[in-house]
């Protein structure tokens, strides 16, 4: 069975960035398993895995355009050390989980300047070019409630 849409892949991976150094890996782990069209992953990975089949394996380079997007500088802000309420030392690097108006997104404090502190909405690896090394692990049909939910579900999937 090829990938394709409405088709659910497992996949074994390993994310690094443009020096080489491992941003995230699924290797002695659960593999990650997503619904092939439902824009479960970012669209540079989904395109580079249509049409593989089990046993696949092979590299990718994703530009920002078709992985996190390219940093906006409008998502920039600053705001008054007082939103930290219960955080004793704020520094740049710190990440927070953050209720917005386009849902609960991560915010990486980018700059403390006394009371100011600058905060980043862009994705963490938004601006980046990444670096994958991928093996297909699994390639089954979809379940009708998977399709239904757009999700995959069981292993390395949804649980609930
Ligand atoms: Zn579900």
């Amino acid at each position: 069975m090829q990938i394709a849409n409405n088709v659910v892949a497992l996949i074994e991976y390993t994310l690094t960035d443009d020096k080489g150094e491992v941003i995230d890996s699924s290797v002695g782990g659960e593999p990650l398993a997503y619904l092939h069209g439902a824009g479960n992953i970012i669209p540079g990975l989904e395109d580079a895995l249509e049409g593989k089949t089990v046993g696949a394996a092979f590299k990718v380079s994703i530009a920002p355009a078709d992985g996190y997007g390219e940093k906006n500088e409008g998502l920039l802000q600053v705001v008054p050390k007082s939103m930290f309420q219960g955080v004793d030392q704020i520094e740049a690097g710190m990440q927070f989980h953050a209720q917005t108006d386009h849902g609960m997104q991560v915010i990486t404090v980018a700059k403390v300047d006394g009371d100011n502190i600058t905060v980043d909405g862009n994705h963490p690896l938004a601006g980046q070019t990444l670096h994958f090394d991928v093996k297909v692990v699994e390639v089954r049909a979809a379940s009708q409630e998977e399709l239904d939910h757009g999700h995959v579900h069981g292993v390395g999937g949804h649980h609930h």
